[in-house]
């Protein structure tokens, strides 16, 4: 009759304990890095900070890193070239993000095609400990671009309605300031900004990422954290070249701004 009962109770507390270990939601890092944009703050200047960022990167070993948007400053074969010859010497997965210097302001089939031939998938999604990463192609929300913009919004609006917790990347931030601000050149149209935060808001997102604005900005919608980091290339700011590093934890999500080290050209002070 005893051994029954341990018996059983074993069994209950093997379950409770599988049961604890699936719900609870792993720890992890990655770095969120924004325009490495190879020629915008000289060409062999950007190559060389991009290079110290992939080492530096290498070293603080994150799980992954995501790159959002404007990898080149003029696209082009060999510039697209020595972008990735760099970025294989991660040595964590890298996921690329769409920006409007590598498919164009206002992106056309051919654009999209390039870049889709040169770097691969321009949206798409990927799990990460019980994450989804949704990585976006803003250029599609900033125009209208017949069929493309219909296709990945229909994408986006099927893939964010899952239950678990997701993290949006993007090129352009939704807004600089306020989230009911006017149109200009660095965010999103107002009405298409509201569909999505409310589509964030309803659908368990935790963070939009992106770059585009040269300039930190740090903001909070309904405490959905909306980051750009600072860069690689040229900084509008006056910060210090470098990448956002992000810890995720059950109850956390926090990110510090690391600077590029032993970079000679980087004077500015932080
Ligand atoms: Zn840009």
């Amino acid at each position: 009759m005893m051994f029954r009962f341990n018996k059983l109770l074993i069994i209950l507390l093997l379950f409770f304990c599988m049961s604890c270990t699936q719900k609870k939601q792993q720890p992890f890092s990655f770095v969120q890095l924004s325009d490495p944009q190879l020629g915008m703050g000289g060409y062999e200047h950007d190559v060389n900070t991009f290079k110290l960022a992939v080492k530096q990167i290498n070293e603080l070993k994150p799980d992954f890193v995501i790159i959002c948007g404007d990898l080149v400053h003029h696209r082009s074969d060999s510039s697209f070239a020595d972008f990735l010859e760099i970025k294989k010497d991660f040595k964590m997965p890298c996921y690329l993000v769409a920006g409007n210097h590598d498919i164009g302001k206002v992106p056309n089939n051919t654009s999209l095609t390039y870049y889709r031939e040169k770097l691969g998938k321009d949206y798409y999604q990927f799990n990460h400990k019980g994450y989804s990463f949704i990585v976006t192609n803003s250029l599609l929300w900033k125009n209208n671009i017949e069929k493309e913009s219909e296709k990945h919004y229909k994408w986006f609006k099927e893939t964010v309605r899952k239950s678990n917790p997701k993290i949006v990347v993007g090129h352009f931030p939704l807004y600089i300031k306020n989230y009911d601000e006017q149109e200009e050149y660095f965010n999103i149209p107002p009405g298409k900004r509201m569909e999505l935060l409310n589509l964030f808001a309803d659908n368990n997102v935790k963070a939009y990422l992106s770059g585009h604005k040269h300039e930190v900005l740090i903001n909070n919608y309904k405490n959905i954290q909306l980051v750009t980091g600072e860069t690689t290339s040229k900084n509008f700011d006056k910060r210090p070249m470098g990448f956002r590093y992000w810890e995720v934890s059950p109850d956390t999500m926090k990110h510090y701004f690391i600077p590029l080290q032993n970079f000679q050209l980087n004077k500015v002070k932080h």
